[in-house]
């Protein structure tokens, strides 16, 4: 449904032309080796005006300026914004909104990208859950933080799971194993380390809010093994590019 392999659109969003929600890939873009080609990450040690000029046309092939975006300065934590406006929200790893034509941007490498829409109210949101937000419960907090501020329905929400470590390459140490349940670990050959569900354990926190099964859409792609697709901090290490996501309300009055 899309040929452009810079980006992804979701599926379970396609239902309303008023939203935009897209997700960068690490194809195409003007970064050099190691952090070929479309890196998003300032904060990376690539070239910042090659970053710039990455996410300049990534922006402009959706239709957005950069006026328009609420970045998040992500610290693994659970601090979640409520956005009015543009700007760059500090230690925050998830923002959400209800005004149109604010975008909230979110960047990763193996965390998952988790996109909010509830159509009736209007608002979205976006969230970087990797192992230590996940457990510290940012994406629940999100979830209420909606229904507190936008008196949304999660039974009408829908949800996009973008790229991100598969339970496959997802190797974790007593540190986080010993903080979840059984059902999201597997053996590993290193009686020391687990393999561990992500997409599982935030798929269950969803529905433990009553988020509708058949309203989540995991893309269900490994960052770390589609290498030439997306950039892996596992894979890469320090020298890993970063992708970015958007979501937010086009407001066509004008038009
Ligand atoms: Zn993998």
């Amino acid at each position: 449904m899309n040929s452009d392999p810079s980006l992804i659109r979701f599926s379970i969003f396609t239902p309303f032309p008023e939203l935009v929600c897209a997700f960068s890939t690490r194809i195409g873009g003007v970064s050099e080796s190691p952090y070929d080609g479309q890196n998003m990450g300032l904060k990376t040690g690539d070239d910042p005006d090659n970053v710039l000029r990455n996410r300049k046309s990534f922006f402009s092939k959706l239709g957005i300026s950069e006026k328009e975006i609420a970045f998040s300065d992500q610290i693994h934590g659970t601090k979640i914004a409520a956005v009015f406006k543009p700007g760059v929200y500090e230690s925050c790893d998830a923002l959400i909104t209800n005004e149109p034509n604010t975008f909230l941007a979110i960047q990763t490498a193996d965390c998952f990208p988790l996109f909010f829409y509830e159509p009736q109210q209007k608002a979205v949101a976006a969230v970087h859950a990797g192992w230590r937000g996940a457990i510290s419960g940012i994406v629940p907090a999100t979830l209420d933080l909606l229904v507190e501020k936008y008196r949304i329905q999660t039974e009408q929400l829908r949800v996009a799971i973008g790229p991100g470590l598969q339970k496959e390459c997802f190797e974790v140490g007593e540190v986080v194993f010993k903080q979840v349940d059984e059902k999201f670990l597997t053996k590993h050959p290193d009686r020391q380390k687990r393999y561990f569900d992500l997409y599982g354990f935030l798929f269950d926190q969803l529905t433990e809010k009553n988020v509708l099964p058949d309203h989540i859409f995991d893309l269900n792609h490994c960052t770390k093994c589609l290498e030439q697709r997306y950039f892996s901090f596992r894979r890469d290490g320090k020298q890993s590019g970063r992708m970015i996501g958007l979501i937010g309300i086009r407001n066509t009055d004008n038009f």
